[in-house]
């Protein structure tokens, strides 16, 4: 069986933009505009002789962390038929509220989270990676998904139990 790999996070921190390295075709859109991939989108993808499928998804905005509001349901879902969840943070943006909430809400399903943080183009990685680390998420991934870098050298840790 092919382990099936969600990515989830905030609008905007990369998730279609690591799907398409990934997958390597332009299925998921990628656009400036958070929130423009409604739904989820699944690619088939293989590094290193692994194959595996990754889930791309909307998004988890502000409005879908209130106090009673449930996380997204197509980031729901996805977490749901994963066997990995990659949670995608943003070095450029910092660590936001959101990231706060959303890692607590992973925390609670119970499935294997990597913490990626991306867009670490033009940053020391060290830096950018430090204050993510509060969020007390084991395994963390540093990679820029749009120039490809890390991204091999990432799935290969996180596929190794496979
Ligand atoms: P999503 O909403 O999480 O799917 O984010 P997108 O993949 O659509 O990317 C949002 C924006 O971030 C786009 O303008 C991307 O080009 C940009 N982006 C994605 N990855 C990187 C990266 O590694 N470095 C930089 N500098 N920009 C990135
Ligand atoms: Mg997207």
């Amino acid at each position: 069986m092919k382990p099936v790999i969600a990515l989830v996070g905030r609008p905007n921190v990369g998730k279609s933009t690591l799907f398409n390295q990934l997958t390597k075709s332009r299925d998921a859109l990628v656009a400036d505009l958070p929130g423009l991939t409604r739904d989820r989108k699944y690619g088939d993808a293989c590094i290193e002789n692994k194959s595996f499928i990754v889930i791309d998804t909307g998004g988890i905005g502000e409005s879908d962390l209130g106090i009673d509001a449930p996380m997204a349901e197509q980031s729901q879902q996805a977490i749901m038929e994963a066997d990995i969840v990659l949670f995608l943070v943003d070095a450029r943006a910092g660590l936001m509220p959101a990231d706060v909430q959303i890692a607590d809400q992973l925390r609670m399903r119970g499935k294997p989270i990597h913490l990626i943080v991306n867009k670490i183009d033009g940053l020391q990685e060290e830096v950018g990676m430090a204050e993510f680390h509060r969020l007390g998420l084991g395994e963390t991934h540093a990679i820029a998904a749009s120039h490809g870098r890390g991204v091999t050298l990432m799935m290969e840790r996180i596929l190794a139990e496979f």
